[in-house]
């Protein structure tokens, strides 16, 4: 098949699959009016491989490297700076095309990439060729993957053989001949009830004692056992809204519930080798920082746009502390595209297999989250107390009080008042707004803490050769010392 269409795609959620929203069992997600929403966004993704635009089409459209069939590039494994760059690109094309992240294949692929390496470095053939052949899977029948990493740890203070019971990090509960019985808790899976094949990882490096929880796999979506429970969603656009006339992009994130699930041995990309637990969360943590600093670039771009639109719509484009605030906010979303580049640049190489570089994934990725707010607080700051209070559409479109509006809600002249009308209104979903404060907490969470983050910078940082070089300024050390 190679290329889906989003008819193919959309048919195959109807597997049985065990979804819950709301304490209701969704029978078909693709007409439930919240996870509706998931499957288009997710859907949308299989109109970019349709594109009858040549540029867009090449983009995320790539040959497979033997056979020459036509695979979402996504599917490519990165051999080098090229293919980094490329996954930057389809990301950040996805969201301006069609207004949202059509997620999941990025982060099944940051999995599965993460599974390749380890597995190359683990000498062990049959997951090598478990984790070829899931790809050759994915790639031939084009489907939609979701990442299953971050267990629900219980006391986070204890290790996981320590906890009250021993399912808050999914581990191994039985093995026979045909494969393994898992049970656990994955949660905040973007995606997850939407996908075709679920891909876990462990969530943090594992010790001796606890190599049953060591253990990585793929299944489909509607194998027996697992349960899908889904975060409620904002639904679609009301007449309260300006732009109501484009779709809503939005995924939706599920705990997966996984009650003693069987997964066949040609499906294990690990199982106990707990010495090689830390390199997987570790090498997918990278992948999946790089993944997220390429989208956070063009959502960071549309909230700047909106401060730079704002100044202009209340006149205050040339007053110098509204400039001064500006350059701020270029010098955030400008140092975040910098240093995604120079991660995609700099690769480590695993064999043919190109890591985006640690260190600066993990610096790009920890810039972002740690001065969000602030970047935040500078576009409130300039578009004004009108992002919190202002009327909504069912008022503008109100013959009785549409000439107040109009009349009273202008800026500068130069612009019309429904145009700042409609500015007001994306400005506030950006920072003033559930969705606001959902992606408040998801900058500082997803794809991992500030403090991940910076265990990574210090673990990958060369601090040795800062000594080194102060000793020496020092004179303690003599100046050959390097
Ligand atoms: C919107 C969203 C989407 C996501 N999508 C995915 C996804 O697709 N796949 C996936 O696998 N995960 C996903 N995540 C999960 C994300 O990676 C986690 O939220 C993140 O790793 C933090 O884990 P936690 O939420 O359990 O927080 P906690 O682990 O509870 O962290 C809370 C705080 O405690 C600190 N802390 C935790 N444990 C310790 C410890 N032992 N010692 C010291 N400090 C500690 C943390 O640093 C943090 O400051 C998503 C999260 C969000 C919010």
């Amino acid at each position: 098949m190679g290329i889906r269409t989003v008819k193919q795609y959309k048919e195959s959620l109807k597997d049985g699959r065990r979804v819950y929203l709301s304490g209701e069992k969704v029978e078909d997600i693709t007409k439930h009016p919240i996870l509706g929403i998931t499957c288009d966004t997710i859907a949308a993704g299989y109109e970019l491989t349709a594109s009858k635009d040549p540029e867009v089409k090449n983009l995320f459209v790539a040959p497979h490297p033997e056979t020459g069939e036509p695979i979402n590039r996504l599917f490519i494994t990165p051999g080098g700076t090229e293919d980094l760059i490329n996954r930057t690109k389809m990301i950040q094309r996805s969201i301006q095309i069609i207004g949202g992240l059509p997620f999941g294949k990025d982060i099944g692929t940051d999995c599965l990439n993460a599974a390749f390496v380890v597995a190359g470095q683990m000498g062990k053939k049959e997951y090598q060729e478990n984790a070829k052949n899931f790809l050759e899977h994915l790639r031939k029948n084009d489907l939609h993957t979701c990442g299953a990493v971050t267990c629900v740890k219980g006391d986070r203070s204890k290790e996981p053989a320590k906890q009250k019971h021993p399912d808050y990090y999914l581990h191994v509960v039985d093995k026979n001949k045909d494969g393994i019985i898992v049970k656990g808790a994955k949660i905040h899976i973007t995606s997850a009830p939407a996908a075709n094949e679920i891909i876990v990882v462990p969530t943090r490096q594992m010790r001796e004692n606890e190599a049953d929880y060591a253990v990585s796999f793929a299944i489909p979506a509607n194998t027996e056992g697992v349960t899908f429970i889904c975060r409620g969603g904002r639904g679609a656009w009301s007449d309260r809204e300006f732009h109501a006339d484009r779709p809503v992009r939005e995924l939706t994130e599920a705990m997966i519930v996984f009650d003693n699930v069987f997964v066949p041995w040609e499906r294990v990309f690990m199982c106990g080798e707990w010495q090689f637990s830390m390199l997987l969360a570790y090498t997918f943590a990278t992948f999946h920082r790089f993944t997220a600093i390429s989208y956070k670039v063009p959502a960071v771009e549309v909230m700047a746009g909106c401060a730079v639109a704002m100044a202009k719509y209340n006149g205050l484009e040339k007053v110098s502390h509204i400039q001064d605030k500006l350059a701020d906010i270029a010098a955030y979303v400008e140092t975040l595209r910098a240093l995604a580049n120079a991660a995609a640049q700099n690769p480590v190489m695993y064999g043919d297999i190109a890591v985006p570089n640690p260190l600066i994934a993990n610096m790009a990725k920890l810039h972002f989250a740690s001065k969000y707010h602030e970047f935040i607080k500078l576009v409130q700051d300039i578009a004004g107390g009108i992002i919190a209070t202002s009327p909504d559409k069912r008022d503008w479109d109100n013959p009785d009080i549409h000439d107040y509006l109009e009349h009273y809600l202008g800026g500068s002249e130069k612009y019309s008042t429904l145009e700042r009308m409609q500015m007001i209104h994306e400005t506030m979903r950006h920072v003033c707004s559930h969705e606001s404060a959902f992606h408040e907490v998801t900058t500082v969470h997803a794809e991992g803490s500030m403090a991940a983050q910076k265990m990574m910078i210090l673990a990958e940082s060369p601090l040795k050769q800062y000594e080194t070089m102060a000793k020496v300024a020092a004179g303690i050390l003599p100046r050959d010392s390097f």
